[in-house]
């Protein structure tokens, strides 16, 4: 059964891959090793949660009804990894529309700074079981006008980066800071940081650092490609500080030009 899934993730993920990479100016050689490297990448992302959620069904088969109350963790298991697999085929979505310039964002008014509150909160368990301590500095409410949705999904990408590239025990912190033009939100860990020659690569598509070493942490090397475009949606950009074993900051720079009203300088300031 495990094989059949294999095969029909594959027979899946082959033509999406060249769909996803059809516009990329890349040479041909260097695009379709992407590929393979992408299907084998996602397949074993869709794969591996797809195998708990099975194992996990097949054990509470087996219980009486009202041993299944007791049995909470198999349910959370499943819930966990139908997120897991939830969110890599999101992801694929906001590319492929990306990719045939249908991804619509919205306009509408709300609060940056409970966003932010949010996405800690959301993360808060995923710090906790690598013992990594989460923490956030944001200040009063800001409301600025954008799309909530895909702006949530390019900084969970980078607090949840920040968390997988960061060894257990280490600091993660999410910063919200005005300056006159823009408005940031800085994600800083003490992580494995990037070379120069690594940050200039990290968001093209499918490009992970070390995929060896990745392997362990997940993903397939699309995140920071879709945080990169959706932020440019909005007429920002994602700027990196990173030094090797020291750890990184990813900021996006928004405009200021999308708040709502000057909002009153707190004691986040910047440039
Ligand atoms: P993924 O995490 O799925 O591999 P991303 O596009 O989000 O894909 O990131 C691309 C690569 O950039 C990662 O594989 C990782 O090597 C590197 N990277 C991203 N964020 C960090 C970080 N905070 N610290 C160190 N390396 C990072």
């Amino acid at each position: 059964f495990l094989f059949l899934i294999g095969i029909g993730s594959i027979a899946v993920l082959i033509p999406m891959s060249y769909f996803l990479a059809g516009k990329s100016l890349q040479p041909i050689k260097e695009t379709f090793e992407d590929q393979k490297k992408f299907i084998a990448n996602a397949s074993h992302e869709l794969r591996t949660p797809l195998t708990v959620i099975q194992t996990n069904v097949e054990v509470l088969k087996l219980k009486e009804e009202e041993q299944i109350k007791d049995n909470m963790k198999w349910l959370n298991n499943i819930g966990s990894e139908s997120e897991t697999m939830a969110k890599l085929i999101s992801d694929l979505l906001i590319l492929a529309q990306a990719e045939n310039q249908s991804l619509s964002i919205e306009k509408e008014l709300f609060d940056l700074s409970s966003l932010c509150e949010q996405i800690v909160v959301l993360m808060t368990e995923l710090a906790n079981e690598k013992e990594i301590e989460l923490s956030a500095n944001i200040g009063p409410a800001i409301q600025y006008r954008g799309d909530e949705e895909k702006l949530k999904q390019a900084i969970r990408i980078l607090v949840d980066n920040a968390i997988k590239y960061t060894p257990e025990g280490g600091k993660v912190q999410l910063c919200l800071v005005q300056g006159k033009r823009n408005i940031a939100i800085e994600v800083k860990d003490t992580g494995v940081g990037l070379t120069e020659e690594e940050k200039a690569k990290v968001f093209s598509r499918f490009y992970r650092v070390d995929d060896a070493r990745n392997r362990e942490t997940g993903g397939v090397g699309l995140g920071l490609n879709i945080a990169d475009y959706v932020v440019k949606k909005h007429g920002g950009k994602i700027k990196i500080e990173s030094v090797p074993n020291m750890g990184s900051t990813f900021s996006i720079i928004l405009p200021r030009a999308n708040l709502k009203s000057e909002t009153k300088k707190n004691n986040n300031q910047m440039d």
